[in-house]
């Protein structure tokens, strides 16, 4: 079908649009194909979650390893390599992990043009029959109808990462860094391996609160990672060092550099 006449519409958090989604349209699932879907840390766990593997499993079959020009890693969903290039996860009933399906998956059709997201951009594709089905929400509302508000907390926190004034400075982070980003963010059982079978918790000054909810819950775990990322990179955030003195030093150290 002509997509000549295909239309990109702004819209504002509170602004109405006529689209749904749903198994009877003759469209259904051809749109699970042949995408580029980035996906966010919080996305990989979820859908590793889902399918009950390890992260690096995940990562290994299903996703795309590739590099930013600031040198943070990005992954994106690997299609299959059939003739259509499907979505691993598509199936005759519809996506197989709809429950942990990825962030931008539960968007469609809205996609914010910002990362402050104050606006959205709607692409009305004439191949897409959800726009001619009589059903408004506002972006609000879509948004909670997708159950995303849980994905927007994880992914701003990955946000005061990526896009810290570090890189707005035109810093680049160095292949060493790069591998602490990816493997603490988005390969979260190696990140766990890391913290419980080194010595991590002798050096660091975290409460065994914390350690306790990080060792049952991966939610926590993901912050965590975080905040040991933002801890290396920038030297920020709430992360101690256990001998006193060398966490001064390195604050001192910090204070300087920034
Ligand atoms: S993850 Fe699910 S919703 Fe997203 S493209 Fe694949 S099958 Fe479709
Ligand atoms: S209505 Fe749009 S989003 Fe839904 S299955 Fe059809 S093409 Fe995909």
């Amino acid at each position: 079908m002509s997509e000549q006449n295909d239309k990109k519409v702004l819209f504002t958090l509170d602004d109405e649009f006529t689209f749904s989604c749903d198994r009877t349209l003759p469209c259904f699932n051809t749109c699970c194909r042949d995408i580029n879907i980035f996906l966010t840390p919080y996305d990989v766990l979820r859908m590793r979650r889902s399918l009950w593997i390890p992260s690096d499993e995940f990562l290994k079959a299903y996703t795309v390893a590739l590099m930013g020009d600031d040198g943070i890693p990005f992954v994106v969903l690997k299609m299959k390599e059939d003739r259509d290039k499907t979505c691993p996860f598509v199936g005759a009933e519809g996506c197989a992990i709809y429950q942990d399906r990825p962030w931008s998956c539960r968007m469609f059709p809205v996609f914010p043009v910002s990362a402050e997201e104050e606006e959205f951009l709607i692409e009305e594709k004439l191949s897409c029959h959800g726009f001619r089905v009589n059903k408004t929400s506002t972006v609000r509302q879509w948004k909670k109808d997708q159950d995303i508000s849980k994905y927007d907390l994880m992914n701003e926190a990955y946000k005061k990462i990526t896009l810290h004034d570090y890189f707005l400075k035109g810093n680049k982070l160095d292949p060493g860094k790069s591998k602490l980003v990816y493997s603490s963010c988005y390969d979260l059982d190696a990140f766990k391996r890391f913290l419980f079978g080194t010595r991590f918790f002798d050096i660091y000054d975290v409460d065994e609160q914390t350690i306790e909810a990080i060792r049952k819950d991966e939610e926590e775990l993901l912050n965590f990672a975080y905040g040991w990322v933002q801890f290396n990179l920038f030297t920020e955030g709430n992360l101690r060092l256990k001998d006193k003195e060398m966490d001064k030093l390195l604050q001192a150290r910090s204070g300087v550099s920034s």
